[in-house]
């Protein structure tokens, strides 16, 4: 197989695509990444389509990433009388602490931290912000807001609060049991929804204890202020622009996503771009212009991989969200604009060995027109190393670690396989080859660029690099 795109395509799983027959349609159509949310449907659910994933694996012969979205701490107002109420411009709500059904002018808040930390003058957004109000004056168990923009309330409607600082975890009760069952079923990356600050993802590293990558969902105001701090913690990110375009304007979102992307890659680690990117084909077999264009600017602003949220989990045309996805990235990549596009935004050179040995061997792979860039990695780092800099060929990536080379199946141009533990320089560029050949990237008499650290017990160094005819 060919490596014929760089981008990769990260296809959520729902209620339209959990049968056999269906993931493996999205897989051959250009799925990558699967993404399990559990925002929705039970653990035996989730399972069922872990199992067909890692069975179809099997049959594809190359490993399938498994992306895990944990809901986080998402707020939803209580129940109402009847179901719903219209709330009326000017009027003033009391948000109240405790389950009481409520009506139009008293509406329950069943979260403490809420109401704590509210203060006069914040915004208050209900149902993906449709709903607006601003918060006029705070009690022990309520605080009173008025409605800016009008509608009807129904049961259980998500709030976003784009201006309070909660000092809640990202992780639930939920959360952790999800993230147990997740872990135990083996699940590649785990995403954290709702990040607001480092010590976020700290707790969170605590609980998986390296068995799976960890990306933070940038989608509050709060994680974009703290940005630098959280970035250097996490293995990738996700621009989760669903939430992101409630909590901030959604003429901001275009701009947050292009420095997004670009924090990530001058940082060496993989970013998603995720949210109504094909929205109108939960319905309709075709995207509109604009969609097909908001995937290609995702591609020109170099992101790692692209996402489908409902398209491919709850929409009428999964395949076809899927390969249209596949078509939209492949003509962006080809285009005679996008090499010079790219390369625009190429991250300023780190003063390190290992990124001057990945930056190397793309440049020496480009003036001597060798077929692929072989990385040797161990923890995965010679491979985000090599993707970062964005290189015209393939980057073959090895690792002796399954969960590994799956992780890895996420970054940008690069065809990860695991391989067997290997020990010596000599054993390395011969395994390299072999690995060049049987994977299509490379033709006997092509050249090959290796790169890896040495020796290779050492995690995280980057110090070699080799170039040979296969
Ligand atoms: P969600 O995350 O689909 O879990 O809300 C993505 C987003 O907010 O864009
Ligand atoms: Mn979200």
């Amino acid at each position: 197989m060919r490596c014929n795109r760089k981008a990769k395509i990260v296809a959520t799983l729902g209620p339209a695509s959990s049968s056999p027959e269906m993931i493996r349609k999205l897989a051959i159509a250009g799925a990558d990444v699967f993404r399990l949310n559990f925002s929705h449907g039970t653990h035996e659910d989730h399972k069922a389509r872990f199992d067909i994933i890692r069975g179809l694996e099997k049959e594809l012969g190359h490993p399938i990433c498994i992306l895990q979205d944990l809901q986080g701490p998402k707020i939803r107002v209580g129940t109402i009388k009847g179901g719903a109420v219209k709330l009326e411009i000017g009027k003033t709500v009391r948000f109240q602490l405790g389950a009481e059904p409520g009506d139009a002018s008293r509406v329950p808040m069943p979260h403490p931290e809420v109401v704590k930390n509210i203060m006069p003058g914040h915004t208050v957004m209900i149902d993906d912000g449709k709903l607006r109000l601003t918060c006029t004056g705070c009690g022990d168990d309520y605080f009173d807001a008025r409605v800016v923009v009008g509608g009807m309330l129904s049961d259980r409607k998500g709030v976003n609060l784009p201006d309070t600082d909660l000092p809640i975890s990202p992780l639930t009760e939920k959360d952790r049991r999800d993230l147990a069952f997740g872990l135990s079923l083996g699940v590649d990356w785990v995403a954290l929804s709702f990040v607001q600050r480092a010590s976020d993802v700290i707790e969170a590293q605590g609980l998986v204890k390296g068995r799976a990558a960890i990306m933070a969902k940038i989608e509050k105001p709060a994680a974009l202020d703290r940005i630098e701090d959280i970035v250097p913690l996490v293995d990738g990110v996700m621009v989760a622009r669903g939430d992101l375009g409630v909590e901030i304007p959604p003429e901001d979102v275009p701009g947050r996503q292009k420095e997004l992307i670009r924090i990530c890659r001058q940082a060496a680690k993989p970013v998603i771009v995720a949210t109504q990117m094909l929205e109108s084909m939960i319905k309709v077999p075709t995207p509109t212009r604009a969609e097909a264009s908001d995937v290609a600017t995702a591609i020109y602003d170099s992101a790692d991989a692209v996402m489908l949220s409902a398209e491919s989990a709850s929409g009428d045309y999964p395949v076809e969200a899927v390969a249209m996805m596949d078509r939209i990235i492949t003509q962006t990549e080809g285009h005679k604009l996008y090499r010079s596009i790219i390369e625009a935004i190429e991250p300023t050179p780190e003063h390190s060995t290992a990124h001057a040995i990945a930056a190397a061997a793309a440049d020496v792979a480009d003036a001597i027109g060798a077929a692929a860039i072989v990385a040797y990695t161990g923890s995965g780092t010679t491979s985000m190393r090599a993707a970062r800099k964005r290189p015209q060929v393939p980057i073959l990536s090895l690792s002796s670690s399954p969960a590994v080379a799956r992780r890895l199946v996420l970054l940008w141009g690069t065809h990860s396989i695991p391989t067997d533990e290997i020990h010596t320089y000599d054993d390395m560029v011969e395994s390299a080859k072999q690995h060049a050949l049987s994977s299509g990237i490379a033709k006997p008499g092509e050249r090959i660029v290796i790169i890896a650290g040495i020796p290779f017990a050492t995690i995280g160094t980057t110090n070699n690099i080799r170039v040979v005819r296969i």
